[in-house]
């Protein structure tokens, strides 16, 4: 179920279909993110993910960055009807105006929470343990995942229920879904070889143009 890529490395299996997905999985997906607007843009992104496949959103993050301004809560937050037609028109994005409007109205509530954003989706993370065998050991949902949802939507954001929380708790390493056989490291080991690899390799190509 998991094969070397010609890279040389092994994956989880999700991630072998195209560069970007690739490139996703090595150095975002899974690596414990802070800070309230890139955790924003991750939970925007994973609610317009809803009904469509992740390579469609990461194919068009650039424009989703473009058109939602680079995801600053305090600016998607004065988002007002101007907005709402721009984005309807944008065809680089999803544009799903339930899903639009989702992203503005969470915006909202992200801004005035009485915590920080980052503090009150952290504060779902579970216990570490440890990596999956299979794709069979990955969760859909988790009891953390159903928590976050339920005071999400008590707190008044909309798109995200249990599956989506959890994408976002994966994605955004407060849990490590990567398969026990994958080769990015856990958070906690600190050390990245795959980097470590690409650098020696551009080193060695640096070395050859000189
Ligand atoms: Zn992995």
């Amino acid at each position: 179920m998991t094969e070397l890529a010609d890279d040389g490395l092994v994956r989880c299996t999700w991630a072998g279909g195209s560069q970007l997905y690739r490139d996703y999985h090595d150095t975002e997906w899974g690596k414990p993110l802070h800070g309230d607007d890139a955790l924003f843009e991750r939970l925007c992104l994973e609610a317009f993910q809803s009904g469509l496949a992740w390579i469609t959103i990461l194919r068009k993050r650039p424009a989703f960055r473009a058109a939602f301004a680079g995801f600053e809560i305090a600016k998607v937050a004065e988002f007002g009807d101007d907005d709402r037609a721009r984005l309807m028109a944008d065809a680089g994005i999803v544009r799903n105006r339930a899903k639009i409007d989702a992203a503005i109205a969470n915006a909202k509530v992200a801004r005035d929470l009485p915590v920080s954003l980052d503090e009150l989706l952290w504060s779902f993370a579970p216990a570490p343990r440890p990596r999956p065998a299979t794709n069979a050991d990955v969760p859909a949902t988790t009891p953390e995942s159903i928590a976050l949802a339920k005071e999400l939507k008590r707190r008044g954001f909309a798109f995200v229920g249990p599956t989506t929380a959890y994408a976002l708790m994966q994605a955004t390493g407060m849990v490590d879904d990567h398969l026990a056989v994958c080769w990015v490291r856990a958070a906690a080991d600190g050390t990245d070889p795959a980097v470590t690899f690409r650098t020696q390799v551009s080193a060695r190509v640096g070395n050859r143009e000189e």
